[in-house]
């Protein structure tokens, strides 16, 4: 029997339910889900409609498609224009636009763009391609900053000279810190990611919930994953309590994937990144180490410096920030669809405006 079937069980979750029904006073209680695969099981089964009115869930900045700035694809284009590059990422960010055009449109143009399903694929591409440099596009949080890694040992074990990587890979929790510690935002408690949490382990946040005093509790992905979560921070705000709460245990420790975190730890380090929606935050992104450096596509060939600006009709930034929800926005379902993203959010089934879409009836 699937396993995850008892975390969908209706019957456990109707007690959930209830229980937090029976927790929640009248006192708004405004609660962000830092992930986007909690955004998109939020919706899907329908867990807004089903809590207290008071209890509010808002998305955040936990999609690594979403947070992906228009700079990043624009030197991924600038990059696929190169006679013997070739570009390579996940067929996600082929879609996700830049200042004025995307990869996929630059791939049916004719550049030398492929889609990957793992960084090893590149690797392949690689070594079938010797007169070519191969470049991957890599995103992601920690739960795939590993695989980057992995890949860039693999061509240093195939003696390849012609692999390397943008890195766009970031790091939690610097935004939600930013988020925090903005004296006009709403967010009392973070629903924390669990992917995330499996690598790194709840130890990060241990600052978040101490110095800014946010309740905090990491879910998994089921409908009564989430209740769960829920309920336990309800409990903490009862009782003032600061501490981070594992709700994910069957996936999550404190100290995380020690191996995995090796892996990270040889190959990058910490960086200042640019999130969409945030600008520059200091020390969220994971740039290649000294002794990587021969990977780093930036050490090859000179980019343009020109820093693109976003699209100003989207407001990608404030739904990433928690300080709009999609149906704000006058392109959401008109202009903007999944088939025809105008922001990185309408992009991934992880992302925000991609999951309201779907799942959220849309008022017109
Ligand atoms: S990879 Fe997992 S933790 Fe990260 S945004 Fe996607 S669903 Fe959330
Ligand atoms: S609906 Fe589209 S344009 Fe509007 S915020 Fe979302 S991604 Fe951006």
């Amino acid at each position: 029997m699937d396993m995850l079937q008892e975390f969908r069980k209706s019957e456990y979750s109707k007690a959930l339910i209830n229980q937090i029904h029976k927790q929640q006073t009248e006192e708004k209680f405004t609660i962000m889900e830092v992930c986007g695969g909690h955004t998109a099981a939020i919706l899907k089964y329908g867990i807004k409609d089903l809590l207290p009115e008071s209890i509010e869930l808002i998305s955040g900045p936990g999609c690594p498609v979403c947070v992906t700035t228009s700079d990043f694809i624009d030197k991924g284009i600038e990059l696929s224009h190169i006679e013997e590059v070739i570009v390579s990422s996940y067929g996600d960010v082929l879609r996700v636009p830049g200042s004025k055009s995307n990869l996929l449109k630059e791939k049916n143009a004719g550049r030398d763009i492929r889609i990957c399903y793992s960084t090893l694929d590149a690797v392949e591409i690689a070594k079938q391609n010797p007169d070519k440099t191969i470049v991957f596009l890599a995103l992601g949080f920690e739960t795939t900053t590993p695989m980057t890694a992995i890949a860039l040992k693999r061509a240093r074990e195939s003696r390849l000279t012609n692999f390397f990587i943008l890195s766009g890979h970031k790091t939690m929790p610097e935004p939600m810190k930013i988020i925090a510690s903005d004296p006009e935002s709403r967010i009392e408690a973070f629903l924390l990611p669990g992917h995330v949490t499996t690598i790194t382990g709840t130890g990060i946040y241990k600052n978040l919930s101490r110095d800014y005093h946010k309740f905090c509790s990491v879910s998994g992905f089921e409908p009564v994953d989430i209740l769960h979560a829920i309920l336990s921070l309800l409990e903490q705000r009862k009782k003032q309590d600061y501490s981070i709460q594992n709700k994910y245990s069957r996936a999550v420790s404190e100290e995380g994937n020690l191996k995995a975190r090796e892996l990270i730890k040889e190959v990058f380090e910490e960086v200042d990144v640019a999130w969409k929606g945030f600008g520059l935050i200091p020390k969220s992104g994971m740039g290649l180490r000294r002794e990587w450096k021969q990977y780093d596509i930036l050490e090859k060939y000179k980019l343009s410096n020109t820093v693109a600006g976003e699209n100003p009709a989207c407001i990608c930034g404030d739904i990433l920030k928690g300080k709009e929800n999609p149906t704000a926005c006058r392109l959401f379902a008109k202009a903007c669809t999944p088939e025809h993203p105008k922001g990185a959010c309408m992009v991934s089934d992880e992302g925000t405006c991609a999951s309201y879409y779907r799942y959220q009836s849309v008022e017109s």
